[in-house]
């Protein structure tokens, strides 16, 4: 059989493993972390830093395409990997992934609307931006930031040096605070022939900037600004000429979905899909990135439930195990800690107990 390269070692490469096995893939996981929980179920594993050539070539020469579970994945690690085998998705997408300035841009040049924003390069042009676009406002660090990590809120323009130094004066955007009904995902996965296909969208409840839920039916005003929500992100599919699962994260708003970021790769709020969709955001990415044709993205049961397991909401596995409802994902992580994330639980054509 084949083998497909997953670069990171978290649990979305761990359910694309599960995936790729299903479907008769070899994995072979490189990460640099010592504790990899996608290691744990791929056939092969190469731990190792991100510059490390020899590695990455030996790497490269035991797969028959490379694709990433981690958007931070350095660039240069990318363009490497190409010299040598297939990556999908490609080094462009992830150069825009990993910067808030630079994907907020190129959204806004393909027409889509985006919360007013300003580029914080240092202190003094967080002032300029302030003037500009006003408070309420959210300062996010321009690269790394994830699960709410690297920003600050400004309530008023008197914020400024606290909110700086809260995200550790590091180069920075400037995002007027958007007004919302509901958050909500396009999960949009793209074959090597071009065709696109996208799953329904769920409601998206964050908690301490965490996604807590997602759940489907989601209410009207996000099933109304879907279509909108998905051309653009067929756009920007198109655009970088991508391949496998991308995810864009919305607000619905009185003016129309507003675009906040993009995630080259499967998605948490996508998890839901393993039992409720007839096929997975982790079986589609696989069946993209090795160019099979994709399935059936319907999800034929409604209602569906996606619940985080983060920090001690671990301890409620034995509760969860005694749902027989109760479709329990548990990531195999050593260490509890609050704000991590440890698994999900999902329901599928019953509310939760
Ligand atoms: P993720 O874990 O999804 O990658 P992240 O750290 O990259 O998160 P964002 O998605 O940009 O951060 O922001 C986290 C949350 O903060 C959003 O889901 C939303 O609830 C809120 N938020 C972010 N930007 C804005 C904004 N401009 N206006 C209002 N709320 C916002
Ligand atoms: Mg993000
Ligand atoms: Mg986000």
């Amino acid at each position: 059989g084949s083998t497909i390269g997953i670069l990171g070692g978290g649990q979305l490469g761990r359910m694309l493993a599960v995936a790729a096995a299903q479907l008769g893939y070899r994995t072979h996981v490189y990460a640099p972390d010592r504790e990899s929980v996608a290691a744990q179920v791929a056939a092969q594993h190469s731990q190792a830093a991100w510059d490390d050539e020899p590695r990455l070539a030996a790497f490269a020469v035991a797969c028959d395409v490379v694709t990433l579970e981690f958007e931070n994945v350095p660039v240069d690690t990318l363009r490497f990997l190409s010299g040598h085998v297939a990556v999908r998705p490609g080094a462009a997408a992830l150069e825009i992934a990993q910067d808030r300035l630079a994907e907020k841009r190129f959204v806004a040049g393909l027409g889509g609307r985006t919360a007013p924003f300003a580029a914080v390069p240092d202190r003094a042009a967080l002032d300029a931006a302030l003037a500009g676009i006003g408070a309420p406002a959210i300062l996010k660090t321009v690269r790394m930031g994830y699960d709410g990590k690297g920003q600050a809120r400004l309530a008023a323009a008197s914020d400024a040096d606290a909110a700086w130094d809260a995200i550790g004066r590091h180069p920075a955007i400037l995002e007027g605070f958007v007004a919302f009904d509901h958050e909500f995902s396009v999960i949009l996965v793209r074959g090597t022939d071009g065709e696109a296909r996208v799953w329904d969208s769920p409601l998206n409840v964050h908690q301490d900037g965490i996604l807590a839920a997602s759940t489907l039916p989601p209410p009207p005003i996000v099933r109304d600004q879907q279509a909108e929500a998905r051309a653009m992100m067929e756009r920007i599919a198109e655009a970088l000429d991508y391949v496998g699962v991308l995810t864009g994260e919305f607000f619905a708003t009185a003016d129309g979905p507003v675009f906040n970021e993009m995630a080259p790769r499967v998605h948490n709020s996508g998890h839901w899909t393993i039992e409720g969709a007839v096929t997975s955001q982790f079986e589609n990415h696989i069946r993209a990135v090795a160019g099979l044709p994709l399935g059936d993205t319907a999800a034929p049961r409604l209602p569906v439930t996606m619940r985080n397991l983060i920090g001690r909401d671990i301890d409620g596995v034995p509760a969860l195990l005694a749902d027989g409802a109760c479709h329990l994902h548990h990531y195999g992580k050593a260490e509890v800690r609050a704000g991590r994330k440890l698994g999900h639980a999902t329901w599928v054509g019953t509310e939760p107990a």
